[in-house]
């Protein structure tokens, strides 16, 4: 009976052993500058805490966010409110923005898709359909894939309420995921940022005119806390770490007013997955709450 026990807890032991000895590749897929600030938290917590990679892939150069620049055309000297100014020099410079947030979050590599920022929307299949170049998006996805291993891929939820560039940016890397073959496939999550204060998240069911958009259940199956403290006297939380980052991104005026907006970054597991991504969530979450800050 003893031998018995004494076998079972070396299998457990060998299993946890084997989840913390692996460091997770994490792959980003967004539409614009910026969009990672809102799982800036866990990305952090996965390159630096638990010695992860983290590469982006951006689908545009965010420069329909010209109408933010009131402030950042002092720091830029470049007038950059007009639409035509704007829209010619905010390319490098979110870049350069991006890549300054992305050194503070530990990102490794930068795929740029340079595709078009229109104007704000709801309405993703006109994106889809008209302005973005959905064949080359996808190619590239799928060669980023392929060049390397990743464990999971990261993307904004596509609520009905988010901005239609989310939306396309989420379908495309759902359906490069889907069409991916390889027997290993990463696990695709889609990802908002809520404030604790709520009970509960809002439930997600998927966008009804893309079934791909759907999910195994309607509430996140992961979440991660910013106010998880840490350093001197625990003055320190992870919202700091988001915080930072949203400040790199200086050409976006309003952006800077989410700094300390909402504390719980949530994911849900999309339906495509395979059966065992629930216990990989959990694993990587679960890893997570174990592994504490870690002073370099
Ligand atoms: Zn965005």
């Amino acid at each position: 009976m003893k031998t018995s026990i004494y076998i079972f807890l070396f299998l457990i032991l060998t299993v946890y052993a084997k989840i913390f000895s692996q460091n997770p590749n994490v792959l980003i897929i967004t539409a614009h500058p910026d969009d990672e600030t809102g799982f800036a938290a866990t990305i952090y917590k996965i390159t630096h805490d638990l010695n992860g990679k983290a590469d982006i892939i951006v689908i545009t150069n965010g420069e329909a966010g010209y109408k933010y620049s009131s402030i950042a055309q002092d720091i830029y000297n470049i007038e950059l409110t007009k639409e035509a100014i704007g829209r010619e020099y905010l390319p490098s410079i979110r870049k350069k923005e991006l890549m300054s947030g992305g050194a503070i979050l530990g990102l490794r590599e930068y795929y740029f898709l340079d595709q078009k920022d229109t104007y704000y929307t709801l309405d993703a299949d006109s994106v889809l359909r008209h302005v973005w170049d959905t064949t080359f998006i996808k190619r590239r996805i799928q060669q980023v894939l392929k060049s390397k291993h990743y464990d999971f891929i990261f993307t904004l939820l596509p609520t009905n309420s988010t901005h239609g560039h989310h939306k396309a940016a989420t379908i495309l890397a759902l359906s490069a995921v889907q069409e991916f073959q390889s027997k290993s496939k990463p696990v695709i999550v889609g990802c908002t940022l809520a404030d604790s204060t709520a009970i509960k998240p809002e439930p997600f069911l998927g966008l009804q005119t893309y079934p791909i958009t759907a999910v195994k259940n309607e509430f996140p199956s992961a979440q991660f806390n910013r106010n998880q403290s840490f350093g001197y006297n625990n003055k320190l939380n992870y919202s700091i770490i988001a915080n930072l980052v949203i400040a790199e991104h200086k050409s976006q005026g309003a952006m800077q007013l989410a700094a300390g907006k909402g504390d719980i970054e949530y994911f849900w597991n999309y339906s495509l997955n395979s059966q065992d991504s629930e216990l990989n969530i959990k694993q990587l979450f679960d890893r997570m709450a174990l592994t504490p800050f870690k002073q370099k």
